[in-house]
């Protein structure tokens, strides 16, 4: 044996893992009573019985970190600085953003549109440890259709654009491509489709091409109907869908993330959002077909994950679109798989991320009750968060 790899070993044998006792265990599959779990670096060595000294945790329950797949962190109510340099600013004013949504259990988040790359900015920050966050995966600008001769960097008209601008989003380092196939937005509810079926699949297919995948907005039936055709790989929002669409997304696994909740955040903040009387009522109705929609392709089997749609004021309520999966029928089990293992494997990261397993990251939550029980534990009561073996939020 060489001298020379001596003083490596030898750290080897002194760095030994943390230790965090819980009352339970759930690691996205199954319940460990009395357990503990052993961190080592950024990921976790070993779940199972608590052996040797640990931080008593025996409060709570611990759960994998959760993963929303939709949110819009940068977007902020205010920005007070002028037009050319907005965006630097968004970075800096979106921080609470992501503390707020870490506050919830939410240690990755799926980041679906932000202007000026800011997304891209706050995901490396983050990964530098420079920023307080949820990991991001980030889609740049999102594809749209814009009537009128205004051209953003988002614009793309017809497959040759779409193809095009899709490609430069990943060029710029984005890790997913996200299009608008519809009209609605705030408390814009109409669904009207906005992308063809080419369009769409030009987009795909260069996401694809690139190693990428793709989420597909619309509010609609007739943007979800086409995006499902084209083979996106998530679908957003898609109320009233028809029977064959929801049987086509069972068939093709394509993931479906329904935002019931993001409205129901419209409702409560259309004072503050200045949206006219007649908004809340338009809003329930959405919510009730959207809710309806859910319901349906859950009893189907579709793949559903966890997706708030935060934009401004909404993030620390990201988690309240659990409570509407389990509307939808789930059991607050089959809606924590929703938020957690879902999510990773729609992000390709379902051998690291979304249970709590040796060698995934350390991603935990410690939440007071019984999740399995009462899927309002998991909204509420986290008390303690780890994000990649860092604990980020404590309120013990
Ligand atoms: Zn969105």
């Amino acid at each position: 044996m060489s001298l020379r790899i001596l003083p490596a070993l030898a750290l080897a044998f002194v760095a030994h893992a943390a230790s965090y006792h819980f009352a339970a265990v759930w690691d996205g599959a199954k319940l460990w009573r009395d357990a503990c779990i052993a961190v080592e670096g950024d990921k976790i060595q070993s779940v199972g019985p608590c052996t040797g000294p640990s931080t008593d945790l025996t409060r709570y329950t611990a759960i994998p970190g959760l993963i929303d797949v939709h949110t819009h962190m940068t977007y902020v109510l205010a920005n007070p600085v002028a037009r050319s340099a907005r965006s630097a600013a968004t970075v800096f004013l979106s921080q609470d953003n992501a503390r707020k949504t870490l506050e919830t259990g939410v240690t990755t988040v799926r980041d679906l549109g932000a202007s000026g790359y800011a997304d891209i900015a706050m995901r490396d920050l983050i990964a530098a440890g420079k920023m307080a966050g949820p990991r991001m995966f980030v889609a740049g600008y999102g594809l749209q259709n814009t009537r009128g001769d205004t051209v953003t960097p988002n614009t793309a008209h017809g497959p040759v654009e779409t193809d095009k601008v899709a490609r430069a989003q990943i060029a710029a380092g984005a890790d997913w491509v996200k299009m608008y196939a519809s009209t609605g937005s705030g408390q814009d509810v109409t669904g009207a489709q906005t992308y063809s079926f080419d369009e769409i699949k030009a987009a795909a297919d260069a996401a694809h091409a690139l190693g990428k995948r793709i989420a597909v907005h619309s509010y609609g039936p007739d943007g979800a109907r086409d995006a499902v055709r084209a083979g996106v790989d998530s679908l957003e929002h898609a109320t009233d869908m028809d029977d064959a669409t929801i049987a086509e997304i069972v068939r093709r696994k394509i993931v479906y993330v329904p935002t019931i909740d993001h409205n129901r955040y419209y409702v409560d903040n259309a004072q503050l959002l200045r949206y006219p009387p007649e908004a809340p009522g338009r809003l329930n109705d959405y919510i009730q077909r959207n809710l309806a929609t859910a319901r349906k392709a859950f009893s189907a089997g579709a793949t559903f994950a966890m997706g708030s749609d935060a934009v401004y004021t909404m993030f620390g309520e990201n988690t309240r679109e659990l409570a509407w999966l389990v509307k939808a029928g789930m059991t607050p089990e089959q809606a924590l798989v929703a938020g957690t293992a879902n999510g990773a494997a729609l992000l390709g990261m379902e051998k690291s991320l979304g249970r709590l397993l040796p060698g995934y990251f350390a991603d935990l939550v410690a939440v007071e009750g019984d999740p399995l029980a009462d899927i309002q534990v998991a909204i509420q009561k986290v008390r303690w968060v780890m994000k990649a073996g860092q604990v980020v939020v404590e309120k013990r």
